[in-house]
């Protein structure tokens, strides 16, 4: 049996991750976590926001599936990396936010970071079982988002009803104004760049509008391995908590005869908030942290009607020309730098 610890059980993931769950007898619900929806009889101890590595002290699981929302997931993230326990991460944010001191936590604790992020699942998949020096390079593919092929002119009066309508994944609110923006592929570069291992000017981003080419790593030898797969989520979470098996799932094969594959460069111009993840990222320091926290701010204050479409990706240029980027030793600075972004968006919208 696997001890599953769920933290963020009543969102997108959460809700699918209970079905895969309930669907494998070895898999069992030792805890259940969420921000503010109840949860009771969810799981044997089950907690209602407040501080969630509580409950993983309680529940002593053998992975934690971190599928919370934004910065707040990363206490959790750092604990289970520390002790060693299987990390499946969905919170791409945590990753993002404090990349190098969860690598390191990681590397005290010797456990398993599996992503749950479709891309990332598809390429750690893609490169299981292959040495960092045979990779030449990572393709991370997006659908576009619900906008792909609009000028930036005609961005401008997007409404978040608009914007909540992906044309391939069904997801949370926040992810898929994310996607709306992409600045979703951003956060999932930097994300990239941290679980593989590789610098940014070898990871590109790729429009894939279909969403059956969920990653592709490119070898020194010119062969190029790709995933495909149905747009659904279930496949993934299954994969990170059954790994190193792979457990059935209720999604079907994939049907080749009749599925569109084709690939266009990302418009940056239209969608700033890509090129400034990267920088962000390039620069490396707390500028993650920053573009992070001032993102989650901006997409907040969009859904409340204080921001428009495009003053997100003003606010986070904002936010990042504000901050010194200086390192960060621990979460509590990186708690103060998350702050200090979200403040700057808020003076800002
Ligand atoms: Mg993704």
């Amino acid at each position: 049996m696997t001890r599953v610890a769920l933290l963020g059980a009543t969102g997108s993931i959460g809700r699918q991750a209970l079905e895969v769950v309930e669907a494998n007898p070895v898999l069992e619900l030792v805890a259940a976590a969420s921000g503010s929806t109840p949860v009771d009889g969810l799981a044997p101890l089950t907690q209602v926001g407040g501080d969630l590595t509580e409950l993983l002290e309680r529940a002593q699981p053998d992975v934690v599936l971190n599928a919370v929302v934004g910065f707040a997931g990363l206490p959790a993230t750092l604990w289970t990396l520390e002790r060693g326990v299987t990390l499946a991460l969905a919170n791409k944010e945590s990753l993002v936010a404090a990349g190098e001191l969860a690598l390191a936590a990681r590397e005290r604790g010797g456990g398993l970071l599996l992503p749950v992020d479709s891309e990332h699942s598809a390429l750690f998949q893609c490169l299981e079982g292959r040495r960092t020096d045979e990779l030449d390079s990572l393709v991370l593919t997006a659908s576009g988002g619900p906008f792909r092929g609009w000028t930036r002119d005609r961005l401008a009066d997007v409404t978040p009803e608009q914007a909540l309508r992906h044309p391939t994944w069904k997801m949370g609110r926040k992810i898929t104004v994310d996607s709306a923006t992409l600045a979703n592929k951003g956060l999932e570069l930097i994300e990239a760049h941290f679980l593989f291992g590789l610098p940014y000017d070898r990871i590109s981003v790729v429009i894939q509008p279909t969403s059956v080419v969920h990653g592709l790593a490119r070898f020194r030898d010119g062969a190029a391995l790709a995933h495909l797969g149905a747009p659904d989520m279930r496949v993934p979470i299954s994969f990170a908590l059954t790994y190193p098996d792979r457990a059935p799932t209720p999604v079907p094969p994939l049907e080749l005869a009749g599925t569109t594959l084709e690939f266009e460069e990302p418009d940056l111009e239209a969608f700033p908030l890509l090129r400034l993840a990267r920088e962000a990222g390039e620069r490396g320091g707390s500028y993650p942290c920053v573009f992070n926290a001032a993102n989650e701010a901006a997409v907040e204050s969009f859904l409340a009607g204080r921001l428009s479409f495009l003053g997100v990706a003003g606010a986070v240029e904002h936010a990042l020309a504000e901050a010194d980027g200086a390192a960060a030793r621990d979460l509590e600075e990186l708690t103060v730098v998350d702050a200090a972004a979200r403040r700057s968006v808020e003076v800002a919208a």
